[in-house]
Parts: C-alpha cells; structure tokens; sequence
C-alpha cells in the first residue's frame, strides 16, 4: 500500500516536530518520571488503550494509578497522539503497551521520552497473519485469549514491582487472583461455544482480530480486511467475503464496535447470512455500556456469536 506508507512517513515528520517542541518546553529530555502528576502520590501507569488499562488496574489494586492514552471507542491501530497525550505520558512513571505491532505510532511516541516502558505481549504464543500484506506478520490481537491475557497480568506485576518494589508481593497476588478469573472466563468461553454444529463453526467478522478466540474455540476464522489501516474493504475483499459465506450458508456475520459495518451490511444485503451484532476487541466500552471491563469483553462476545450462530437474536 504505497499511499499507507506515504502518510505514514508524513505523520512521523510531522509527530517528530511535535515531540521536539513539548520536550523542549517540559525541560523532560534529561529528567524522569512525575509521581506527582494528579494530585496524589501514586506512581502514573500509562497504558496504550483501554483494555490494557483495565487489566492493569485489576493487577495494580490502589497502589498505582493507571490510565489509558486512547478513550473508550478509539480506533487503536492508526491513532494520532495529541501534544496532550505526549505531555502526559512524558510525566508519566510507566508506560505499558502491547507491542506485536499493534500500535503503529508507539515507537515514534516513546523514543524521546525517558519514562521506562514494558511491553505486555512479552511470551505469549504468537500466531502470525495469514493474508493480505500483513501476512506472516504478528496478529497483534493476542489479548483476545484469556490465557495470553494471564501472561500479559504477570508481565504487568513484573512491571509494577520494579516501579515499586515496596509492593510487589501485592502485585503479584493481585495477578494470581485476576488469572484464576481470566480462566474462569477462558473455560466459559470455550463451554459456550461449543454447543456450534460443525457448519456453525465460522466467525465472519469486519477485522481479522478474532484468530486467538477461534483458536481457543474451534471455530474458523473469516473476515473482510486483515488489520485495521487505512485502506481497507476493497471490492475484492467484500466479494471474497461474499462469496464464503454463500458457499457455507453462514448463518451471522458480526462487525467490531470501533470501526463502520457499512461493508458488512455489503455482505449482509448480498447473503442470507443476518448480521449478528457489535462485537469488541480493540476497545471497552464506557463505564455504562456493555464492557466495561475485559472479562466483560470476553463473556459479551462469546455471547452474542453463539446466539447469532444457533438462530437466535441478538
Ligand atoms: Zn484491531
């Protein structure tokens, strides 16, 4: 995708300039992190997006205050730091981000910052694109599986004991605790979408997010585009789309909630398949909307796909 990479390379120039002006101007280039930052004591845990946050903040207990850089709905892959986002995260004591590529403009974000940060990905078992110009490249979506998501709740307390050593005992209890739920819902999950006949067994979905779920759940994997960026839902990928689901008589195809679902309802108006509902992946919803948190997530999804899939409504 030439016309990706061109605005890709703008977008860092310009994002560069940017850095360079607020670091100037917050004096950070030589100093490290603000505990201060908030008005009150604890340590400032910054995360990339909100799901991070959300497991953060069950690993942290009281002890840290964690925040996430994106808001509830943001789209995560392509997102643009604001000069405000820079000023925080320069004053911020730890910086936790995915990594597997998900976020495109992270590296950039960070490199003149002196505030530590850990990647939370760290040892989970991979599973690579299949296709498109990602392919071959890691499905960053790892968080998808509850029991990567236990990986990424250790690497967190490892994280947090470093940065505060005075309680990292809690930290780390605090992760064992919030892995024993991170089962439960993992085995939930897999229960759930079990009861799928053989020819219910096909997730059709906008992005290709879901390959860690299909994995754990035995269901196979379709989708329009392989990861959200800018060019995406070509007409050859609606066809293909189009077409799969007509050879297998899917009965539901499903949408993410942070990006549009006109070119599902494309695959919808050209089928027999319904579309089955809004799932989430790259964000929670806010405080009052379906998921809240990530085990939320987790147990919402798996909920609408096994409806839609066995005839019900969503
Ligand atoms: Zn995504």
């Amino acid at each position: 995708m030439p016309n990706f990479s061109f605005r890709r390379a703008k977008d860092v120039r310009r994002f560069a300039a940017v850095l360079t002006a607020i670091s100037l101007a917050l004096g950070v280039s030589a100093c490290g992190g603000n505990s201060s930052a908030g008005g009150d004591d604890k340590p400032v845990v910054l995360t990339t997006f909100t799901v991070l946050a959300d497991v953060a903040k069950n690993v942290a207990g009281d002890k840290l205050r964690v925040e996430s850089i994106t808001k509830a709905g943001a789209e995560i892959h392509g997102y643009e730091p604001t000069p405000g986002d820079i000023r925080k995260a320069a004053q911020a004591d730890l910086i936790l981000d995915n990594g597997l590529n998900l976020e495109a403009w992270f590296a950039q974000f960070v490199e003149d910052l002196d505030v530590p940060h850990a990647v939370v990905s760290d040892g989970v078992d991979v599973m690579p694109i299949a296709e498109d110009s990602y392919q071959g490249k890691p499905n960053p979506h790892a968080w998808m599986s509850p029991k990567n998501v236990q990986i990424y709740a250790d690497n967190m307390a490892k994280a947090f004991a470093k940065l505060d050593p005075s309680h990292a005992a809690e930290f780390e209890a605090n992760a064992k605790a919030y892995n024993a739920q991170l089962q439960t819902v993992q085995d939930e999950m897999v229960s759930k979408l079990s009861v799928l006949s053989e020819k219910q067994r096909a997730l059709v979905t906008c992005e290709g997010a879901f390959s860690y779920l299909a994995r754990d759940a035995g269901l196979k994997e379709v989708y329009i585009w392989a990861v959200n960026a800018e060019q995406q839902a070509t007409p050859q990928q609606i066809t293909r789309a189009i077409e799969f689901v007509k050879d297998n008589q899917v009965p539901a195809v499903f949408c993410e909630s942070t990006v549009s679902d006109a070119p599902m309802q494309q695959v919808v108006g050209a089928t027999d398949a319904k579309f089955g509902g809004v799932l989430y992946v790259d964000s929670l919803s806010e405080a009052d909307g379906p998921v809240p948190t990530y085990l939320d997530l987790m147990r919402h999804d798996a909920k609408v796909i096994t409806t839609a899939l066995t005839g019900g409504t969503p």
